[in-house]
Parts: structure tokens; sequence; C-alpha cells
């Protein structure tokens, strides 16, 4: 019996954050952000890369909206694309990681986690030039052990309120809009991707497609586009 209760209190401090990307009160609990502020407005992000062709789409489309987004980083990712991770930074986006490698933590010991975070935060701080301090997990699963270990670091966790499902094959560039400007709001965090290395192939041509319907349904909206801020 006394071994069943620690095994389930250590069950539980290993799952408990894993689910706050579906459960909003399991993200409360473990005070993981899925929304901005009142007031903020509404932030575009994109995860997983940088990408060879995906990025540069990204980056076109919102320059020609004039609106600021944020990308979270793969470090094997980064080393691979460096001028792409420079360019996101210089053209004013935030920037965030998403681990140096994209692999779900549950599966990975406290001690691996602890190396892949320090090896994201020093390839993605050297090529970029800025001191990362915001982090979402691949397929924004968490472990108790890597939750705590980022706060560690001093970074902050961000999930999303909204999301495209723009990874999934099967989807189109109207569906993808559909699902993130149905009731979008301020304080809304929007999931996609401006890369395919782990999802469906040229995904990101349907994102970027996507893109165009979200900016300017935003625009007519009057919804402002920002990015997490480090002092809020
Ligand atoms: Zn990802």
């Amino acid at each position: 019996m006394r071994l069943d209760l620690v095994a389930g209190a250590a069950a539980a401090a290993w799952f408990g954050p894993a689910a706050a990307p579906v459960a909003r009160p399991v993200a409360a609990a473990f005070r993981i952000p899925r929304k901005l502020p009142a007031g903020s407005g509404v932030a575009l992000t994109f995860d997983d890369g940088p990408h060879a062709h995906g990025t540069p789409a990204v980056l076109e489309a919102l320059d020609a909206w004039h609106a600021v987004a944020t990308f979270f980083l793969v470090g094997e990712q980064v080393e691979r694309h460096r001028a792409l991770a420079a360019e996101i930074v210089a053209a004013g986006h935030t920037i965030g990681v998403h681990g140096y490698r994209h692999t779900l933590l549950l599966r990975r010991c406290p001690g691996a986690v602890r190396d892949d975070l320090r090896r994201a935060r020093d390839v993605i701080g050297s090529v970029t030039g800025t001191e990362p301090w915001l982090y979402r997990p691949p397929y924004g699963v968490f472990s108790g052990p890597a939750l705590l270990d980022i706060r560690r670091l001093g970074w902050r966790p961000l999930l999303w309120s909204r999301w495209g499902r723009d990874w999934q094959a099967g989807a189109t560039p109207e569906g993808i809009a559909a699902r993130v400007t149905r009731g979008l709001g301020d304080g809304d965090v929007v999931l996609l991707h401006d890369a395919d290395h782990y999802s469906s192939p040229d995904s990101w041509r349907r994102t970027v497609a996507a893109l165009s319907i979200v900016l300017a349904e935003a625009a007519a909206a009057g919804l402002p586009l920002t990015a997490p801020s480090q002092s809020t």
C-alpha cells in the first residue's frame, strides 16, 4: 500500500503538468500560461523552425502586415539554418526555446532534459545574440522535472489558447484560418508552425496560405498583434 502511494506520488510529480495543453485547470494549477494578460492583443507563435522555405515565407507574410510574432526555435534546426534564426530577430520578432531536439519530454530522464535545455539555450542564444527566456516544450507536453528546471533557468513557459492544427496532413489553409480566427480575441496565443521538420510534409505551405487570411481578419477585427513581454 505504502509503495503504491509512493509510486502514485512519483507518477503525479512526473506526469502532473503533461495535460496542460488540453486541460485548462491543469495549466492553471501548474501556472503555465495559455494566454497573454488582458489588453495585450493577440500573439501569433510559430514552432519547429527555422525552416529553409517555411521561415522566409512566414517572415514575408508578417512583414507585409507589419506584424510581430514569436518563433519557438529548435536548437538542431538553428544549427542548420543560422542565418534564418538571426533574420527572425533582426526583423523584430521574439525568440523562444522549443528544445534542442524535438523529443517528448516525458520519455527523457531529468538529466537528459537538463542537457537538452542548456544546449538549446547556448545554440539559440549564440546564433541569435539574445538571452532566451521563453519556453514551449515539444508537443506542448511538460514533465514535472522539466517544468522545475525551466523555472530554475528563469524561463517562462507559454502554451497556447488557439491552434490551427496546421501540422495535420489533411489541413487546408481555409480550415486552419477558420480554427484560428473563430472567436479570436484579446489575449489569445495562436499556435502555428513555420516548419515541417516534425509534421506532415510541406505543411508550412498551408500555414503560410492560412496566415494571410488570419492577418487580414485580425486587422479587420482591429486586433493588435503582439509578442509576450518579459516584463509582464
Ligand atoms: Zn514542435
